[in-house]
């Protein structure tokens, strides 16, 4: 089984159901509220883990309720949380109004994901993992540092650079797999990315920068893969009735790393993935909708 470093971020995603939203000084009366687990490190460690790797978490929680309740949830999908710090602030939070609609309102409040520093990381027995996955939720110095720790160490990096900021060719040539959805490798290349043929483009330019390998996925268009040697492969999305398309790269993610590394066949894993994320968009929520191996396999078959 491969073992997985993730370091990123870990919210409570807060969800409350609204006739409309207020206006400003307004109070008005919510229909429902929902809690979810969420932020793309910790969807990602519970994509992976439920794909059958060994994954240990990095980051931090506040000494709040959500925090211990976010160290529950992750425990249930046996994610390792030692090298998880406490920090003295609010776990990160997202607040999330929805009217019938479905239009919604959205406060971000990254809290300690924001604290997270490269102290945070001392602890860690970095020769251990046969790979780091991470994303752009939590401080961009933190991540530069350990893009050059494991450049150093040689141990594989994925990084997930979401949301997207502008990366110069220094740290892109540290980052073995890049895996980023359109809107993000419109912002990193400076162009605007749509058809299969500009991804083409934008991945041609990825590589040129530095990246050994990289992976643009295009929602229900699928994904294109493309390495420095520059071999390309393209793989179709499932075709399924999508009813919550969040989390669907992160699930995409946490699934085609944990393939990748297991067999290293890029043609399956890629397959693999896109059957992962069609099933989570085939149902509501984030974490509760990413699906185990066993469910991916059968729905290949
Ligand atoms: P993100 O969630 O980061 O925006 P994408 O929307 O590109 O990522 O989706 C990631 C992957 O999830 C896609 O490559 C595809 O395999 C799958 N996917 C996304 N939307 C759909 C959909 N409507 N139907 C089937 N698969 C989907």
């Amino acid at each position: 089984m491969s073992k997985i470093l993730v370091i990123g971020s870990m919210n409570m995603d807060i969800v409350t159901r609204v006739n409309r939203h207020p206006l400003p000084g307004e109070t008005i009366h919510g229909l429902e509220t929902s809690f979810f687990s969420g932020g793309k490190g910790a969807n990602q460690a519970v994509a992976a883990a439920r794909s059958g790797a060994t994954v240990t978490m990095a980051g931090a929680l506040g000494e709040d309720f959500f925090g211990k309740e976010i160290r529950e949830i992750l425990l249930k999908d046996s994610i390792d949380l030692k090298y998880v710090k406490n920090k003295n602030q609010t776990t990160g939070m997202a607040l999330i109004t929805i009217d019938v609609l479905g239009e919604n309102n959205i406060i971000l409040n990254k809290g300690t994901n924001g604290l997270l520093t490269e102290e945070d990381l001392a602890e860690i027995d970095w020769l251990q993992y046969d790979a780091i996955l991470m994303q752009n939720e939590i401080p961009w110095e933190t991540n530069a540092y350990i893009l050059e720790k494991m450049n150093e160490f040689k141990i594989k990096t994925i990084f997930n650079p979401a949301p997207a900021l502008p990366i110069n060719n220094q740290y892109l040539q540290m980052i073995d797999l890049l895996i980023l959805n359109e809107l993000e490798v419109a912002e990193i290349t400076e162009m605007a990315v749509e058809a299969e043929e500009d991804a083409l483009r934008a991945a041609q330019i990825l590589i040129k920068r530095g990246v050994s390998e990289v992976i643009i996925t295009l929602g229900k268009k699928g994904a294109i893969y493309m390495n420095k040697t520059g071999t390309y492969y393209k793989s179709s999305a499932f075709d399924v009735q999508a009813v919550d398309t969040t989390a669907a790269g992160d699930t995409f993610i946490g699934a085609f790393v944990t393939s990748y590394l297991s067999n290293d066949d890029v043609v399956t894993s890629l397959r693999y993935a896109a059957a992962a994320a069609a099933i989570a968009v085939t149902l509501e929520g984030a974490q509760n909708s990413i699906p185990y191996s066993n469910q991916v396999n059968t729905f290949i078959e």
